[in-house]
């Protein structure tokens, strides 16, 4: 039976490691909608191409672009047994825009998805954020509060600079999370109207996390 997947989260939430766990796992291709276009522009498709005269410019690709791209690629052969999309929808227009593509590649099967929500305090993502560094040399990202390092400057990998992003301050990691949680609520509270949500508290241990996941999926499925 096919199998689909919408993952929620805001950066920080770890949604991005648990969808390379199941991803693993049962083998669905993981579509997050950022490498998604870039792929699509660098193919030079139609698509692409019109879609990069927007980004060119600094500007949205508009909906109707972005679901016309998303439904390409889940219409592909390696999407057939089930998808994790990763990033979408990320407000109830977009879900909107969504449900019209499922009910177009689902139309002879009944699948209901499985929508994660990813679940994390907002003081503790902007925590993480303030103490992200990243070595100005190899990239490796450390957090200071957890990581314990000897010497908070330097990269213990190849001994580059550590250095800070200049946008991950308290001030603008607060107003961006606050965005985005303005406009997902509306979104996660349509996803549990239709019974198709379960929350996952992202504060705990990846393990646990996945195998929480992976267990709502079963009662999912078997409901
Ligand atoms: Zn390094």
């Amino acid at each position: 039976m096919k199998q689909e997947f919408i993952f929620i989260g805001p950066p920080g939430s770890g949604k991005g490691t648990q969808t390379k766990m199941l991803s693993a796992e049962y083998g669905f291709p993981h579509i997050d909608t950022g490498s998604l276009l870039r792929e699509e522009v660098a193919s030079g498709s139609e698509e692409g191409k019109l879609a990069n005269s927007f980004m060119e410019q600094g500007q949205l690709v508009p909906i109707e672009l972005v679901s016309k791209i998303i439904k390409n690629r889940l219409l592909k052969d390696d999407c057939k047994n089930g998808f994790i999309l990763d990033g979408y929808p990320r407000s109830t227009e977009q879900a909107a825009a969504l449900d019209e593509i499922l009910k177009e590649i689902d139309k002879d099967t009944d699948t209901v998805p499985n929508v994660f929500y990813f679940e994390v305090d907002k003081t503790k993502l902007v925590e993480r954020l303030v103490n992200r560094r990243s070595c100005s040399v190899c990239g490796a990202i450390y957090n200071l509060k957890t990581m314990n390092l000897e010497d908070e400057t330097k990269c213990t990998k190849c001994g580059g600079k550590l250095i800070r992003r200049e946008d991950d301050t308290e001030e603008v990691a607060e107003k961006r999370f606050t965005t985005y949680f303005n406009q997902t609520a509306p979104l996660i509270e349509l996803y549990e109207k239709r019974g198709w949500l379960t929350k996952l508290d992202a504060s705990l241990p990846i393990d646990t996390i996945y195998k929480n996941l992976t267990g709502a999926i079963k009662t999912h499925v078997n409901s």
